[in-house]
């Protein structure tokens, strides 16, 4: 089955809002799937997870989550490289206590530097994340995300080959991937060349449990800009739920639009119309 998640607390939430009242407001409106963004910071706070791993498992709705945007796995000074780590590593652990499925990383920006060396990088940082799986994050997913940017890591092949090596699925974004060439990965072609690659690189079975961001974007010669509405966007959304539906893609796709919900119900009610 395909979730569509919401991307945080729905705008609907009742205050205070937070994560455990936004599980419950996604289930009251029919969306059983929902990315908590720890995009600043990530709690410390076990007691919590708990709370929401057991609210979530109670209402059926599927968590991933989205990691801080403060990371640079090829960071040049070693402090800066070890408390990239460690806000990974933090994101990973409490989303194995909150029953979260995969988490998704911008994992780094070039910063000049010619991209097999920032991949060499990236690799070394990883290997080390992935040491403390076996402890740390038996059942959660490391998932690095197609990035937006010409500076950022994180092309379609850059990610899936990091993926295959250490047995992990990344996250694809192909909203991200269509700012960064400038329009491309738009296509129906397109869309279906996108997932004949990462089934090249991690098989068949890995279609049916993926990680997918989405939204509309806006973007300049320099790539993503802002995420946009869908109906204010060039997207190809309704080329792209065809191509989900008829490649019967499974896991969670994250609907990043800014109206959240509204967007999260559209993509949702359109999917299911498809026969
Ligand atoms: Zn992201």
């Amino acid at each position: 089955m395909l979730h569509f998640a919401v991307a945080g607390s729905p705008l609907s939430t009742p205050a205070p809002g937070g994560t455990v009242e936004g599980i419950k407001q996604s289930s009251e409106l029919g969306i059983n799937a929902l990315e908590i963004e720890w995009v600043q910071r990530v709690p410390d706070a076990p007691k919590r997870m708990a709370e929401i791993k057991a609210v979530s498992k109670a209402l059926n709705v599927t968590l991933t989550v989205h990691a801080p945007y403060f990371v640079n796995l090829n960071a040049k000074e070693p402090e800066k490289l070890e408390a990239s780590k460690k806000r990974i590593l933090k994101a990973l652990e409490m989303a194995e206590l909150a029953g979260a499925k995969s988490v998704c990383v911008h994992p780094a920006f070039y910063l000049g530097m010619e991209p097999d060396i920032a991949f060499t990088n990236v690799q070394k940082a990883t290997a080390e994340i992935m040491q403390k799986k076996p402890k740390l994050f038996p059942s959660v997913n490391l998932a690095y995300e197609t990035m937006g940017k010409g500076t950022q890591f994180g092309t379609l092949e850059e990610v899936l080959k990091i993926s295959k090596e250490f047995d992990i699925y990344p996250c694809v974004d192909i909203a991200h991937l269509h700012a960064r060439t400038n329009g491309g990965y738009n296509s129906t072609k397109e869309f279906n060349e996108v997932f004949d690659v990462y089934e090249k690189y991690l098989g068949k079975k890995s279609l049916k449990n993926m990680h997918l961001h989405y939204s509309g974007i806006e973007y300049t010669a320099k790539g993503e800009r802002r995420h946009l509405v869908l109906k204010k966007s060039d997207a190809k959304w309704k080329e792209y739920l065809k191509v989900l539906k008829k490649r019967q893609i499974e896991g969670v796709l994250v609907c990043e639009s800014p109206n959240l919900e509204e967007d999260t119900i559209l993509l949702q009610n359109n999917y299911a119309k498809l026969a």
